[in-house]
């Protein structure tokens, strides 16, 4: 197999988001991506690196905590956001060692993320993940209930709400994609209104990306149009 050409494939990609940020009249740098590494080895996140990319994904706690360990080495300069469903028994290993949690989906998640935060890192960074309609995993707090779920997990001191995450339906033509991005933004713009200090939508990836910054992502989360097609078979 060739070589992944990591440089390239980033730099693609952040010629999709800068055209997609230009034609909403938005700043390229108000857009941050987000490198979805999940099945890939250590040593691709390491090649990202190596080309630029700084905050890297991940689905799995096991795989990712094995990863985090074999980049030991770049952690300084490494933000590693988790993304996937989690479970109340792996809360742990998450708020030991990652930066951000996207995939927030109920209050006693948040609860144990908080308490098991270790003292004296900073405050994990997590937003709330919401199940806007027709969403493919069933995933997510459902939108009526998210302001409720939001002040809650505002409230508690190990960890920084910073806004919302949404995982919609694949949709085939930039009006369907965009309608799900939009929904979320607005009701990220409630709870703003409502006095929720938030400044992160987490929706966007590989494609649908130009949709969801054209209503407002402030990060996407990018794995495909990077790594290559993922292999689930081992
Ligand atoms: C896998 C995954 C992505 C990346 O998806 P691509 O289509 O490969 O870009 C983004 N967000 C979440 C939550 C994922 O699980």
């Amino acid at each position: 197999m060739p070589m992944t050409d990591f440089a390239h494939n980033l730099e693609a990609v952040r010629q999709r988001i800068a055209a997609a940020a230009h034609n909403a009249g938005r700043a390229p740098e108000s857009v941050a991506l987000l490198a979805v590494s999940k099945t890939f080895p250590a040593q691709d996140v390491r090649a990202a690196h190596a080309a630029g990319q700084r905050a890297f994904g991940e689905n799995y706690v096991q795989e990712s905590v094995d990863k985090i360990e074999a980049l030991a080495d770049l952690r300084a300069s490494l933000e590693w956001h988790f993304i996937g469903p989690l479970q109340s028994n792996k809360t742990r290993l998450v708020a030991e060692r990652y930066d951000w949690v996207h995939s927030v989906d109920r209050l006693k998640i948040a609860q144990r993320l908080s308490e098991q935060r270790p003292a004296g890192m900073a405050p994990l960074n997590v937003c709330l993940q919401v199940n806007v309609s027709g969403e493919a995993t069933k995933s997510g707090v459902a939108p009526q209930e998210a302001a409720q779920v939001a002040h809650a997990i505002a409230a508690l001191p190990n960890l920084r709400l910073r806004g919302l995450m949404s995982i919609p339906e694949p949709e085939a033509t930039l009006d369907a994609q965009r309608a799900p991005h939009r929904q979320l933004r607005e009701l990220f713009n409630s709870l703003r209104a409502d006095g929720l200090t938030l400044d992160t939508l987490s929706m966007g990836m590989s494609a649908d990306l130009e949709a969801a910054v054209l209503e407002g992502a402030t990060i996407v989360r990018v794995g495909t149009a990077i790594f290559g097609t993922r292999d689930y078979s081992h």
